[in-house]
């Protein structure tokens, strides 16, 4: 569940499946589910080692590209536990074996995917397990790739997101889209609490770091630091 307002920028231009920007790390986003959540596979074409982050839905399509690069999924990552982003989880899980991982702030949250279903006319899920809970100063790997968490609550108290330091990559989840933020009404938000994880956490990185927002396109710190009209001072 997406932004506090529309973007400026529109539609979406993340459609194709298989946009990939760095030669060397495989890193497939794809728009998945009714609401559209950005769904990433970063994989190292070397180790065939894989993480998958938010698979909210399309499980087969995520199966065929994980084939289609020979990925082995060592670990699949909730950035927050709204249906749109976790919903494909048990599925990916009982497929590949990997770990479901997700900050236990929104362990409550979970517990709600069946109300969550109905807000957006979608069939539940069924429960989700997690295999371990993912905190600030955790690191996770795909092969030779590996990406710093950061806990952002806000958009949900247990919001995360990844840094991929040497890529300069943030997978933002929904804490910050391109000319937006994520919404803070829903249970768990917080307006306070997002400002300072953006303020405080988000515009602390370089901006030159490609942010891959849980909807919509893609961005940079620098381009939000500059225009985004919710973090504008003053
Ligand atoms: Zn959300």
């Amino acid at each position: 569940m997406r932004s506090a307002k529309p973007s400026s920028s529109g539609l979406d231009p993340v459609s194709e499946a298989g946009l990939r920007y760095n030669g060397f790390m495989i890193h497939e986003i794809f728009p998945v589910g009714p609401l559209q959540c950005n769904c990433s596979i970063i994989g190292d074409e070397t180790t065939g080692e894989a993480m998958v982050i938010d698979p909210g839905d399309d499980v087969d399509t995520l199966l065929a590209l994980i084939r289609k690069h020979n990925l082995q999924v060592k670990q699949i990552i909730i950035t927050h536990a709204h249906i749109d982003h976790v919903g494909g989880a048990m599925r990916l899980r009982a497929a590949t074996g990997a770990p479901i991982l997700l900050n236990r702030n929104d362990y409550a949250l979970l517990k709600m995917l069946d109300v969550q279903a109905s807000w957006i006319g979608m069939p539940a899920p069924g429960d989700v397990e997690i295999d371990q809970s993912l905190a600030s100063g955790d690191t996770v790997k795909a092969g030779r790739y590996s990406a710093s968490i950061l806990h952002t609550p806000g958009h949900t108290e247990g919001s995360i997101c990844l840094y991929f330091p040497v890529e300069k990559i943030l997978v933002a989840g929904d804490t910050l889209f391109a000319g937006s933020i994520g919404r803070t009404d829903l249970p768990g938000g917080s307006m306070q609490k997002i400002m300072q994880s953006l303020h405080g956490t988000l515009l602390a990185l370089p901006d030159e770091t490609t942010v891959v927002p849980g909807h919509g396109p893609l961005t940079t710190i620098g381009e939000e630091r500059e225009s985004n009209p919710f973090l504008l001072k003053g």
